[in-house]
């Protein structure tokens, strides 16, 4: 029942109510007068009304006087019937809007108090409960909130776990081999030589995990600048192909279908040469020992824009790793791959990708392989580069 309704229904019955009362109270006390007072007063009074004996009439009401006692109890009774029905009226508003009103107000203290694992009570009052569960809804939303905080600090101090352990593991590596070089460990020319090369491939992994690091936080913070060109779509995937094959050993097959036709894209070349490096970089590291890498390129033009899709026949992502591994030091079962790695790239690909108005994704099964696909929409005229 709404509070209206309880106001209207509490008036009627705060005037009704009193007054049908106050008439049967004094139709029942007036007819037991009447009835107990001696004959002959009640005729004088009541039946001959021409010939009322004033003195008589008022005498009966004074105190000691025939009616004083009837009309001390109807007065008591009026008396009682006021009070009954305001507390009554004051009751029936009160009963169901009071109650969880000093809930609310007990759940609000909790929150005060950070605790969020409770449920607000429900009222049978329209209003107050609308007002019990826009309540309730406030405590979900901010308990997400607590959650999502506590998730992200979580994640970030991860994060800070993952960035000091891989540094810190090359340094310590750094400074072993330095310590051999300087105390003589290191005798001959060759060992020198095997020393300062293995210390510029630890440094130089450090070097990319630094950069990697500050594109990540400058395409976060929308810091990174980005050099647009137009460009044509087909020739660029040709391009970076053509680069990437002289790095590949002779267990490994690159194929590229190239689109029919041309097609004209807005990009950083620079920025989209190290979505590609990172996407088939992971094709040769995450390649299944012991079996011939095949890696297949096809650039098509569709939905105005141009496809390329990256497959490969290595070692795939396990599905419940699929979406996780675009996120920030996301690596699908570390422990399974000695492979290195810090999980940014695909990362930094994404944010590259998106500030393009593209589109990454990835299909994989374990044991069988990786398909990523990468949608660019094509430039229109009207862009402005
Ligand atoms: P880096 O920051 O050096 O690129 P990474 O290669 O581990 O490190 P991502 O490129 O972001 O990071 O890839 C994230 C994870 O996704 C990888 O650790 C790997 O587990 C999985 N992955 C990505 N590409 C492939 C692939 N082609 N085949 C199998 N697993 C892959
Ligand atoms: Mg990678």
């Amino acid at each position: 029942m709404s509070i209206k309704k309880r106001f209207i229904i509490a008036s009627i019955l705060a005037f009704v109510l009193p007054l049908v009362l106050i008439f049967l109270v004094s139709v029942g006390v007036g007819a037991a007068a009447v009835i107990n007072a001696p004959q002959e007063l009640t005729d004088k009074i009541f039946f001959r009304m021409s010939e009322i004996d004033r003195d008589i009439a008022e005498e009966s009401v004074r105190p000691g006087g025939t009616f004083f006692k009837y009309i001390m109890i109807w007065l008591v009774a009026v008396f009682a019937i006021l009070v009954g029905t305001l507390f009554g009226t004051v009751f029936f508003l009160s009963r169901r809007i009071v109650p969880p009103l000093s809930e609310l107000k007990k759940a609000a203290e909790k929150i005060t108090e950070g605790n969020l694992d409770f449920e607000v009570l429900h009222s049978n009052v329209a209003e107050v409960n609308e007002l019990c569960v826009a309540f309730d809804d406030m405590r979900k939303r901010l308990k997400a909130s607590v959650n999502e905080r506590l998730v992200s600090e979580r994640e970030r101090n991860q994060m800070m776990a993952n960035i000091s352990h891989d540094l810190r593991t090359p340094i310590t590596s750094i400074k072993g081999y330095v310590e051999g070089l300087r105390d003589g460990v290191a005798a001959t020319e060759e060992m020198r030589d095997k020393y300062l090369n293995t210390i510029y491939i630890k440094a130089s992994a450090m070097e990319k995990m630094v950069e990697q690091m500050s594109d990540l936080s400058e395409l976060e913070l929308g810091k990174m600048r980005f050099d647009f060109k137009v460009e044509d779509g087909g020739g660029f995937v040709e391009d970076i192909l053509d680069e990437f094959r002289s790095d590949l050993d002779d267990e490994t097959t690159l194929d590229y279908s190239p689109p029919i036709g041309r097609i004209k894209l807005v990009m950083d070349r620079e920025k989209l040469r190290r979505v590609f490096a990172n996407i088939l970089g992971n094709a040769v590291k995450y390649r299944e020992k012991g079996r011939p890498l095949k890696i297949g390129v096809t650039a098509e033009i569709k939905d105005r824009g141009l496809y390329v899709i990256v497959r490969d026949n290595g070692k795939g992502i396990p599905q419940e790793d699929i979406n996780r591994v675009f996120d920030t030091f996301y690596r699908s079962d570390p422990a399974r791959s000695e492979v290195k790695g810090h999980g940014l790239g695909l990362a930094i690909s994404k944010q590259i990708v998106e500030r393009h108005h593209g589109k990454i994704w990835l299909k994989s099964e374990e044991n069988i392989g990786t398909e990523v696909y990468i949608y660019l929409p094509e430039y229109k005229e009207e862009h402005k580069v």
